[in-house]
Order: structure tokens, then C-alpha cells, then sequence
């Protein structure tokens, strides 16, 4: 475990719990797992904004940290959240999969609430006896690093984006480009997940500033301050899931969906339902696949999960009305009378014990987004099926971080080529057996070797480092 001495306040567009129908609970997610022991150690603090700023209490069990709420008005969310972080940054950092949307107001309010975040760090480092070290996460809050620097000059801060950065030439469109590069400069340590997005981000930085020279990792500014830019790829925390492959309510699921698809082959997809994972390319596939061969529409299924996300933002209500109209077409096309439909699709999110019957059900699971910073869902699908001895094929977009971690164990595919996809789909049926175990078990090792806590120490590790010049 890193070996931090000082207190960690971590923050992020959001706070770490969420309130059940028993109470306040940590919330699942990979970060906030792999975040539990750290806090535990150091203790600390986690800001986030949250619609119920009284209602949050000051700590939660099971999460050693204190909880500092931010309040936002509604018309800041729509300028910060729904506005300039989701219409703006979102669909350029993904290489313009979508059209951004420029509003210089969502700009001003989304400075304004970076500005909220960073008051309430330096309220809380004013309360520690040692200068706490900062870890800020994500596009939400790219100004953070700069402004915590003006208020905090002693506390060692980093910064970790989890979604792509794009090539200069695209970032170089964004009217506050310099403001953004700045913001995040600021930081000791800049973190991306693949070395691709850090050479995005170091090449922007030398087209935009004179001045600045690079070695290896570290930066060197035009003041003479030094900082470090790495690439640490997110993961899952691969025990923990290898555990839910095989607990009794995972198995008694997998063998209520057993007896569902009964002889046929199941394919699977499973993602927020955001136009960056190419999920209409992938029905177009489907469809394709199944025009050309008639016998694989009584043969095989397909699962689509798609979570429900961000249906405040138009560009979101127009996909599902996509996605929806596009399964009614092929189930209409291709469901035969007396036999199942082709596509079963579920617009919800389901809970973790049927995600994991699902993931060991699959035989290909699809993951083929246009843009993916990393993708965790490919990440936990082979760690499930390794951990039940499966064989199930990944199919797997060459633009996503993970393929960049698993090279040719998992089939590759070019989401934007639909037809060349759904060739992709078929040759996943005919690979043989061993060949599949094999190279699932190897992504699976790869996973275990890069585990979320293997991820927190690094980046931890990675900004004393950057804060120490070393
Ligand atoms: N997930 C979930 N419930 C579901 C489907 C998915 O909690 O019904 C989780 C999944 O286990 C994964 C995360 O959502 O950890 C998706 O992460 P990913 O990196 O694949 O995509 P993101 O949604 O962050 O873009």
C-alpha cells in the first residue's frame, strides 16, 4: 500500500455514497473501493457536489473520510455538469464522436464552481495541521490544480483524467484551451490512462507554450516549476470480482439465463447508454450478421444492457429513441413465429450478482465503443470468466484504453466498419475452444497484475514524486 504520511482529500464531481433505502453507503465503484484502505491509513477528507448537501452526514461506515458536500444551484449544474462538462468537453475529449456545443455563459459558470470546489479545499487543508495532498479527479474540474496552487501553495497536488485526451489538433478547437492546460499544469502529477491520451496532452501543451521542455515523464515549465504527466490505466479490483463469479447468487442467476438461452449462443453487450459506445454501430453489425445468415436468427441471442445516463441532455434523449427504434427494426425483421427474439434488450441498470451471471453467460461479449477512456466492463468480463473457467471471446474496439492492455487476446474490431464488424461477430463463434480459454485467462492475468489498488498507489506514488522534482 503507498506509503503516504499526510491526510489525502480527494475530489471529485461527486461524492463517494449514495443513500439506499438503509441508509448512507459507500458507493461501489472502483475508485472508491481501492480509495477505502488509503483513507483508512492517512484519513482525510472527499469533496463532491451533491443534490442534498444537508442530508449528507459527515462520515459514513466503512469509508474513513470525512464528507464535505458542495451545493449547486440548478442553473450552475446545467452550466457546469450539463453544460460545459457533458456537451462540451465530453464529446471533443472523444474525438469529436459528437458535435460539441461552445456557450461561453456554460464556460463562466463552469469557472465559478471550479472556483466553489477549491474554496472548500482550502477550507479543509486550513483545518489540517499538516498541508493535506490533493488528488482531483476528472474533466469536471481541469481548473481545479491552478487554483489550489493560488490558495494552497504547499500541498502537493494531482490530478487524474478518466476519459481520453484528444490528439492537439481537436483539443486546439476549445476557445479556453489555454485556461484548461493551465489548470491542470498546475498539478505535481497529471494523470491519463494509456500513453497515447499523456502524448496528446504533452504535444498540446508544447504547441500552445513556448518554453517547455520534456524528459521522459517530467515537464519542465516556462517558471521553472517541474511536474510529471503519466500514463496509470484504472482497473477493477480483480479479487473481488473473481469472488462474485462464482457466489451462490451469481450461480443460481447464471442458471435461471442457462435455461433462457437454452442452445443458443449468447452475445452481450453492457454499457451506459452514451453515444461514445457505439451502440448502433453494433446493432447495425447485428443486423447485418443476421441478414446474411438466416440460421443464426434461431441460433444466437443478443443481450443489450444499456444504463440509463445523463437523459438531461438531449443528444441522449435522441439516442435511445435510436437505439429503441433500431432493436424494434431487427426484432421485427427477425424474430420467426413461434421462436424468442433476436434482441433482448433492458433499459436499467441490474444489480452486481446478474452482471456477473450475465458476464459468465456471454459467449462474445461486445465491447465496441467509437471512444473509451479505458472501459472497466471488458476488464470485468474476463475476470469473471476466468474465475468460472469460461471461454467466452472478447470482442473489443481498437479505440478503447483497455485494448491497448489485452493486444491480440481479445478480437479487435473497428466499430465505424459496421460490416467488417459483424464478419468479426461471426469468426468469434469458430475459434476454438482451448484458443478461447487460453486467451481469456491471459487477459484475466493482466487485469490481476493491474489491479485499482495496484492504480491508487501509483498515482500516489506519482505525485510526491512530482512534487519532489524526483
Ligand atoms: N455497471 C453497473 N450496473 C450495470 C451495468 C454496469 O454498475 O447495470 C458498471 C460496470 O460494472 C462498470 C461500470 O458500470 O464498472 C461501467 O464502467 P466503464 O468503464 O465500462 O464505462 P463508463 O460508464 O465509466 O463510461
Amino acid at each position: 500500500m503507498s506509503e503516504l504520511t499526510r491526510p489525502l482529500v480527494v475530489v471529485a464531481n461527486r461524492l463517494p455514497v449514495s443513500r439506499g433505502p438503509s441508509g448512507w453507503t459507500p458507493s461501489s465503484g472502483g475508485l472508491v473501493t481501492a480509495m477505502r484502505p488509503v483513507i483508512e491509513q492517512v484519513g482525510g477528507a472527499w469533496i463532491g457536489w451533491d443534490d442534498d448537501p444537508d442530508g449528507v452526514p459527515q462520515r459514513v461506515d466503512g469509508l474513513a473520510c470525512d464528507l464535505l458536500p458542495i451545493d449547486l444551484s440548478r442553473a450552475q449544474v446545467r452550466g457546469y455538469y450539463h453544460g460545459l462538462s457533458n456537451r462540451t468537453l465530453w464529446p471533443l475529449f472523444h474525438d469529436l464522436v459528437a458535435q460539441p456545443v461552445i456557450e461561453r455563459r456554460w464556460w463562466h459558470t463552469y469557472e465559478e464552481v471550479n472556483r466553489r470546489f477549491a474554496d472548500r479545499v482550502a477550507q479543509a487543508a486550513a483545518d489540517s495541521d499538516t498541508p493535506p495532498m490533493v488528488w482531483v479527479q476528472d474533466y469536471h474540474l481541469t481548473l481545479l490544480p491552478a487554483m489550489i496552487r493560488g490558495l494552497v501553495p504547499d500541498a502537493p497536488i494531482g490530478f487524474f483524467l478518466h476519459i481520453p485526451f484528444p490528439p492537439p489538433e481537436l483539443f486546439a478547437r476549445l476557445p479556453w484551451r489555454d485556461q484548461v492546460l493551465q489548470g491542470m499544469l498546475a498539478a505535481d502529477s497529471v494523470g491519463f490512462h494509456t500513453p497515447q491520451y499523456r502524448d496528446n496532452f504533452v504535444r498540446s501543451v508544447q504547441r500552445l507554450f513556448n518554453g517547455v521542455t520534456v524528459l521522459g515523464d517530467q515537464l519542465n515549465l516556462p517558471d521553472g516549476r517541474q511536474m510529471r504527466a503519466v500514463a496509470h490505466p484504472i482497473s477493477i479490483d480483480a479479487a473481488e470480482f473473481a469472488q462474485l463469479a462464482t457466489s451462490d447468487d451469481t450461480e443460481s442467476e447464471l442458471a435461471e439465463l442457462r435455461a433462457q438461452f437454452k442452445d443458443r449462443k449468447v452475445f452481450l453487450g453492457v454499457d451506459r447508454l452514451d453515444y461514445t459506445k457505439g451502440i448502433r454501430h453494433r446493432l447495425q453489425s447485428i443486423e447485418l450478421l443476421l441478414e446474411r445468415n438466416p440460421k443464426l436468427r434461431r441460433e444466437v441471442a443478443f443481450v443489450q444492457i444499456a444504463v440509463p445516463s445523463r437523459d438531461d441532455v438531449q443528444e441522449y434523449r435522441d439516442l435511445r429513441t435510436e437505439v429503441e427504434t433500431e432493436v424494434g427494426r431487427i426484432n421485427g425483421r427477425f424474430t420467426e413465429p413461434g421462436h424468442d427474439v433476436p434482441v433482448h434488450y433492458l433499459y436499467r441498470g441490474v444489480p452486481r450478482e446478474s452482471l456477473a451471471a450475465y458476464y459468465r453467460l456471454a459467449d462474445v461479449m461486445c465491447v465496441t465503443p467509437l471512444k473509451d477512456g479505458m472501459n472497466l466492463v471488458a476488464k470485468e468480463f474476463v475476470t469473471v470468466q476466468a474465475a468460472g473457467d469460461g471461454a467466452g471471446v472478447l470482442l473489443l474496439s481498437e479505440f478503447c484504453g483497455t485494448s491497448i492492455e489485452f493486444g491480440d487476446d481479445a478480437v479487435r474490431t473497428n466499430p465505424f466498419d459496421v460490416e467488417s464488424q459483424s464478419y468479426l461477430m461471426e469468426s468469434a463463434l469458430e475459434l476454438e475452444e482451448d484458443d478461447r480459454r487460453a486467451r481469456v485467462a491471459r487477459m484475466a492475468e493482466v487485469v490481476r497484475e493491474g489491479d485499482v489498488y495496484n492504480w491508487v498507489d501509483q498515482e500516489l506514488a506519482g505525485i510526491e514524486r512530482g512534487r519532489s522534482g524526483l
